[in-house]
């Protein structure tokens, strides 16, 4: 007998004929002799909704609410697929993130995960029951309601998987693995049968947004083996691990992210510190940066470029603008990162210029690059990267024939598909 742990994404349950589907995966697992703990998001576009509906009363909602408000969501799909298991005959208790024992700290609408104490999840798999957990919620030391952040039922999913130790943690979601593009996009991509950790992080961030990437960091952490598999389609998934097999496999995937701006300042002082000024004031307003860069000085002067989301860039432009320091700031949101990531390039060569040699082919000015053991990125302008008529056969020419082919060199960063 396992333990499994089963996590389905908001589409997974959407509405009746959805939620039944789910049940009987759900029960199937359970009477195969398994412990089953299954954690589910919020119904369809929810979450959505619900936030929309804050909108319509506020504009600038208190995030403590928020958390109230958006709880809500997870809460209806927990115990409508409760309910829906026991109508199959299949003993099953929903609990509440907070029942489920999920602390966290007080960051209101991006808490992270303190403890998880898992004595009523234990003792309700004692009595043979399903335990039906909501996702992408906890309570914090202040005894309110709190949540992960978007996404957030995945590493709810991998956190119990981790406290249980359980056999295995499955994530089902509308698509059929992980692919080297967004599938819903993207023509002619393929599903991989297993990637890593690092890699499926660098999709993940990149905007792939399979699997959320908080969740796979917890997994990578506690080595919690994933299987992204389709809620509608029984068959094999991908796999997320440590190490994978297909060594001979160069490129894993091509991920797009839209959501990026460039933020450049100029004439900065060619000395000691002014990079730990900048971002200095950037880390303590939380601004994640990602690529910068650098000119070479001249005259005692430099220019600094940097990546943020576009969602980040206003209260970067002002932190920078207001420190006095640096007056010659602008921001450009016509960007976009495309990346193309695999383990298996930091031991072989060209695979840089190959992907430059396919911008250049379908005449794309690279604005930005950044590298690192397993990914390339090129910031390029956002219309180049929106346009999907450019074909990225030519990147895999020359490479072993066990990468793989895909037709264009942009996935998108649409919206989530665990949810
Ligand atoms: N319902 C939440 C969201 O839409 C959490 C999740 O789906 O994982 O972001
Ligand atoms: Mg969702």
């Amino acid at each position: 007998m396992a333990l499994i742990v089963q996590k389905f994404g908001g589409s997974s349950v959407k509405d009746r004929d959805r939620i039944f589907n789910v049940a009987r995966i759900v029960a199937n697992t359970h009477n195969a002799g398994n412990d089953v703990v299954v954690v589910v998001s919020a119904q369809g576009d929810t979450t959505d909704d619900l936030i929309a509906k804050a909108a319509e009363i506020t504009h600038n909602p208190s995030a403590r609410e928020m958390d109230m408000l958006l709880a809500a969501g997870e809460e209806i799909s927990i115990s409508l697929l409760a309910m829906a298991l026991n109508e199959l005959g299949c003993h099953a208790t929903s609990l509440t993130g907070w029942q489920a024992g999920f602390r966290t700290d007080r960051a209101y609408t991006k808490a992270r995960i303190t403890r998880l104490e898992t004595e009523r999840i234990s003792s309700e798999l004692e009595r043979n029951r399903v335990v039906v957990v909501a996702g992408f919620q906890g309570l914090n030391k202040l005894d309110d309601i709190t949540t992960l952040g978007r996404g957030g039922s995945d590493t709810s999913a991998v956190a119990i998987a981790a406290a249980l130790h359980a056999d295995r943690c499955q994530i089902f979601t509308d698509v059929e693995g992980v692919y080297t593009a967004d599938p819903r996009k993207v023509r002619n991509t393929r599903k991989l049968d297993e990637i890593t950790f690092d890699e499926m992080l660098e999709l993940a961030s990149l905007g792939a947004q399979v699997l959320n990437n908080r969740s796979v960091e917890l997994a990578k952490k506690y080595n919690v083996e994933l299987e992204v598999l389709s809620s509608l389609n029984p068959i094999p998934g991908t796999v997320v691990k440590e190490v994978t097999k297909m060594e001979g496999m160069l490129i894993k995937g091509v991920a797009k992210d839209t959501d990026v701006a460039v933020i450049t300042i100029l004439n900065v002082p060619d000395e000691p510190g002014t990079s730990f000024k900048i971002f200095g004031l950037l880390a303590q307003k939380n601004i994640n940066v990602d690529i910068i860069l650098q000119s070479t000085g001249r005259d005692g002067k430099k220019d600094i470029s940097f990546t943020c989301s576009e969602g980040e860039a206003d209260l970067a432009m002002r932190v920078l603008k207001e420190s006095a320091h640096f007056n010659d700031v602008s921001v450009d949101t016509t960007c976009a990162k495309v990346s193309i990531v695999g383990a298996g390039m930091q031991s072989h060569s060209g695979v840089a210029s190959k992907m430059f040699e396919a911008l250049s082919n379908n005449n794309i000015n690279i604005k930005m690059i950044s590298t690192s053991e397993i990914k390339i990125s090129c910031i390029i302008d956002r219309n180049d990267a929106d346009d999907h008529s450019h074909d990225a056969d030519d990147v895999y020419d020359g490479m072993p024939s066990s990468s793989p082919r895909i037709n264009c060199l942009t996935s998108s960063s649409g919206s989530s598909t665990t949810g």
